[in-house]
């Protein structure tokens, strides 16, 4: 077992540092990185993701390697190109909008400015990613802009926070509609679904208790899977890009190439992006001194596990 702690090259969920517990089983390694926010029922799924993949051999790939997206996040249309042309290769990019304090003519602008980099660079398509901001209405309006302004999205990521809203924003717009967090933070994972209130769906490893698990969820979803990471490290990595490989069919670049989000890994073989993809591969961390972890951080995991071990024992 090793504890992994990494800066991030920017704050993003109020965090500036992912941490976790890597474990080596017969399998392999396997990563347990919960945000430090979620509690015990909700760690478990991710104790069982990583505990799954370093006991139990992944299904047999469709693929060896994985498309992915790039990710611009809310700055000025000259940083936005400046991402897209440093991600040579890459056939989407996912363009975060609707931050608290930004118009929607500067979502726009930063849209348009992505695509037109994506069509200089050799084709490419645009999805945006509004984690659930807007009102009903006023996503309409801002996904036909957002849509012109792209010249076409791929789909709109999680518009609005509530099931019900995302069904009345996906009978409003012509735009696919994919739900993210009403997915992972779900008790029911599939009620996003079975309300008709998206078009596909993202899935993360970890928060849907493993690479079988999730496997389960997108068979049974029947629309089309993302699969994302939750900025974990090399090894997290590897669980998702082993579900993306499993799939029968991945019509669209997967959000898995986030190893660039954090300022460096656990590995001397990341699993970093080239020519617009990712490879599907077991991965060893290596370089744990490379990246120190203090004896309290350790402490504070060991105790971590242990919450989750009692709370797994008392809800069996
Ligand atoms: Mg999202």
């Amino acid at each position: 077992m090793a504890v992994y702690d990494i800066a991030l090259r920017r704050r993003f969920r109020r965090i500036d540092r992912r941490s976790g517990v890597l474990i080596r089983g017969e399998a392999g390694w396997g990563e347990i990185s919960p945000f430090w926010d979620y509690g015990p029922a909700e760690s478990a799924r991710w104790f069982a993701a990583g505990l799954e993949a370093a006991t139990v051999p992944f299904p047999p790939v469709a693929r060896d390697r994985v498309p992915v997206n790039a990710t611009v996040p809310v700055c000025d249309p000259a940083a936005a190109v400046g991402i897209v042309a440093a991600h040579p290769g890459v056939r989407a990019v996912k363009v975060k909008v609707a931050d608290p304090g930004v118009e929607l003519r500067e979502d726009c602008a930063r849209v348009a400015a992505v695509a037109e980099a994506l069509a200089a660079g050799g084709g490419g398509v645009v999805r945006v990613d509004a984690n659930g901001a807007w009102e009903v209405d006023e996503a309409a309006r801002a996904i036909r802009e957002l849509d012109a302004a792209a010249g076409g999205l791929e789909y709109v990521e999680q518009p609005c926070a509530e099931v019900e809203e995302m069904a009345r924003v996906r009978r409003a717009v012509n735009v696919a509609v994919a739900a993210d967090e009403s997915v992972r933070r779900a008790g029911d994972p599939l009620a996003v679904v079975r309300a008709g209130a998206c078009d596909l769906i993202v899935t993360k490893v970890q928060p849907l208790g493993g690479v079988r698990a999730a496997l389960a969820v997108a068979e049974e979803a029947g629309v089309p899977v993302v699969v994302s990471s939750a900025v974990d490290s090399s090894v997290g990595l590897a669980m998702g890009a082993h579900l993306a490989a499993v799939l029968p069919e991945l019509p669209h670049p997967c959000g898995l190439g986030t190893l660039s989000l954090l300022t460096g890994d656990v590995s001397s073989t990341p699993l970093t992006v080239r020519e617009g993809a990712i490879d599907v591969r077991r991965v060893a961390p290596d370089v744990a001194d490379a990246a120190p972890v203090t004896p309290e951080l350790v402490s504070r995991w060991l105790r971590r596990l242990d919450e989750v071990a009692a709370w797994m024992e008392s809800a069996r």
